[in-house]
């Protein structure tokens, strides 16, 4: 189903009126992690002021170790829907139990299925049997064949509103957190007719990177960039090496907007 062979025109996937995959590429942007309803709605006041429709940040984390930060669950996702209907923002976040996926309905405008569960089939059918959006991650270690049969577990429940996220592979490579397979995305356009993301944050695991990365996703065809922004990246309980300041986010976002739909 999610095979170009079977639809050769492009899915245009709609998040409550923001269209991804109609040619224009686009952001999302938000804090790895919601911590506070204070976080969300400073991280949101600067999404908003960029011209940017998607925010972003985790409630349920998939952390490595059980002793770092979970996530504020439910009372984290109202904390994101809040600030962001402050400001008029789609919210983007992941869930990780298939029985909280109707719950999630309530808060989300995209449902996010991490890296470490696109795999998780009970999850991916449970997305697929509800009409949002969602944004499908690549598996740390998994080929670009098997994500794409992911996608069709969603798809052949009936919801064709998916957008795949290229966020990076496992490889001998030490010098990057993951290596970011980018001639997957032209590969994933050609072999589906999806729109396709880049996660430029958890690819790289580094902010010095965050930029070129973001450059050449774009260059190469990506319809959605993601990124991570905090007020003080320093004491983030997730993902401080990586996420941006205000500062640094203005900054990457005069660089950017140039080499938007430049190619
Ligand atoms: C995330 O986007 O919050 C995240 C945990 O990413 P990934 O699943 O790609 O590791
Ligand atoms: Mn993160």
């Amino acid at each position: 189903l999610v095979s170009r062979k079977k639809k050769p025109e492009d899915t245009i996937v709609n998040i409550s009126g923001i269209k991804v995959g109609d040619g224009k590429q686009q952001f999302v942007m938000g804090p790895c992690a919601v911590e506070s309803y204070e976080q969300v709605y400073q991280v949101a006041e600067q999404v908003k002021k960029h011209g940017i429709g998607l925010i972003r940040g985790g409630a349920f984390k998939p952390r490595t170790s059980p002793y770092d930060f979970q996530g504020l669950g439910f009372e984290g996702l109202e904390l994101l829907r809040n600030a962001a209907d402050a400001f008029d923002l789609k919210v983007i976040s992941e869930i990780m139990t298939p029985s909280d996926v109707e719950k999630a309905l309530d808060y989300v405008d995209v449902i996010q299925v991490g890296a470490r569960n696109m795999q998780n089939f009970d999850l991916l059918k449970e997305v697929g049997k509800t009409n949002k959006p969602v944004l499908l991650k690549r598996g740390l270690a998994a080929t670009i064949e098997e994500f794409i049969y992911a996608a069709e577990y969603i798809m052949s429940k009936g919801n064709d509103q998916i957008i795949l996220c290229e966020r990076g592979i496992r490889t001998y490579e030490k010098a990057t957190r993951n290596t970011l397979d980018i001639t997957s995305v032209p590969i994933l356009k050609k072999e589906t007719h999806l729109p396709v993301a880049v996660d430029v944050v958890h690819s790289t695991g580094r902010r010095d990177l965050l930029l070129p990365a973001a450059k050449a996703a774009l260059a190469i065809g990506a319809d959605l960039v993601m990124a991570e922004v905090h007020p003080d990246p320093a004491v983030a309980l997730s993902d401080s090496a990586q996420q941006m300041n205000f500062e640094q986010f203005d900054s990457f976002m005069k660089a950017i907007n140039p080499c938007v739909n430049v190619f």
